[in-house]
């Protein structure tokens, strides 16, 4: 069991892991961290148990503990295609149910039950059926980062790298698209589909300012400037690509340049410095940190793995009509 007295034995034992995360762990935070890290991998074994990692966690939960790492809905379909019957979502609260509805069978733990998505909020299931009833006959199409009600509510999901596509699948010339009016106005430039969007937006994402953007440009005139977008339309008009977070793993990996601007949550730095160490990546602003997303630690991990709590579970009904809205989006064709 961790304890604050710094156990060489424990660091001893981790120190390989330590070899493989050093560029991105400073030396002085790894004895906080490795008892932890000792014990969770211990743990997890024993009580079979995967532990899913979204791209925007720490670095410590990211690159020690974390057996499959990647964007939420990505993390939620690989882990309903483990063995393991224990699922430990380190995310926020819309990613567990994303999980519990592709694996109604599996134990869905979440180990900071108030992580929440500030967006995924900024909609209720009464707000999606007054839109349908105001705009009759236009299928709505809610991108995954909203809770299951909202989902069950909706014809079809989308995530940031499908959206376009899934959206041009629809045999409609209406759409309606929620929560995220950012991705929304996206979508609408790249569609001859007419599109009524939801007000909500990523607060993250969001606050990102044409002026941080700017300097960052004339700072770094080498660099390629990647935005998500979920960003607001003028960063996207700054953008040399816009992509998924996701997809900004492939452009980087791809790229013969070798700066990036990287316009999402800073978390994703972690995995492109560790992935590319011969390139350089800047964050524009100080302010692409998600608080919901920073609120795990290593110590919630191993308690909720200590008591098997708490657990995500989405009622029958609502799953059954969330999962079809899934399904769905993953019938849509790839190009
Ligand atoms: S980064 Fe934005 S969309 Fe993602 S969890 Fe945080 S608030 Fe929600």
């Amino acid at each position: 069991m961790p304890t604050n007295h710094i156990d060489e034995a424990i660091l001893e034992k981790v120190a390989p892991l330590y070899e493989r995360v050093k560029t991105v762990i400073p030396e002085i935070e790894w004895p906080v961290h490795a008892p932890h890290v000792a014990a969770i991998n211990e743990l997890k074994k024993e009580k079979n148990a995967v532990i899913l990692a979204h791209n925007y966690q720490t670095p410590e939960i990211y690159h020690c503990v974390a057996d499959i790492t990647g964007d939420s809905l990505g993390l939620s379909l690989e882990a309903a295609g483990t063995d393991k019957q224990v699922i430990v979502f380190c995310g926020v609260h819309f990613m567990a149910e994303s999980a519990a509805i592709l694996s109604p069978d599996k134990i869905v733990l979440l180990p900071r039950p108030d992580s929440g998505c500030p967006m995924a909020d900024m909609v209720t299931p009464e707000g999606v059926r007054e839109m349908k009833e105001r705009l009759p006959g236009r299928p709505v199409v809610t991108y995954v980062n909203s809770s299951a009600a909202v989902k069950a509510e909706s014809d079809i999901c989308c995530t940031s790298a499908n959206a376009v596509r899934v959206v041009n699948s629809l045999d409609a010339d209406e759409v309606i698209l929620v929560p995220d009016r950012n991705l929304g106005r996206y979508i609408a430039a790249h569609t001859d589909k007419k599109c009524h969007l939801w007000e909500g937006y990523c607060p993250t994402h969001d606050r990102l300012q044409v002026e941080e953007v700017e300097r960052a440009l004339a700072e770094h005139p080498d660099a390629l400037f990647l935005a998500h977008p979920a960003c607001p339309p003028e960063i996207l008009a700054l953008a040399h690509h816009i992509c998924s977070t996701s997809g900004m793993g492939d452009y980087v990996r791809k790229s013969q340049v070798k700066k990036f601007i990287i316009g999402t949550e800073a978390g994703i730095l972690y995995r492109l410095r560790e992935e590319n160490p011969d390139k350089e990546f800047i964050l524009p602003s100080a302010c692409l940190i998600c608080p919901d997303m920073k609120l795990t630690t290593l110590e919630d991990i191993l308690r909720c793995l200590q008591t098997m709590s708490p657990q995500v579970r989405v009622a029958v009904g609502v799953r059954e009509r969330a999962k079809v809205t899934l399904d769905r989006m993953l019938a849509v064709p790839r190009d």
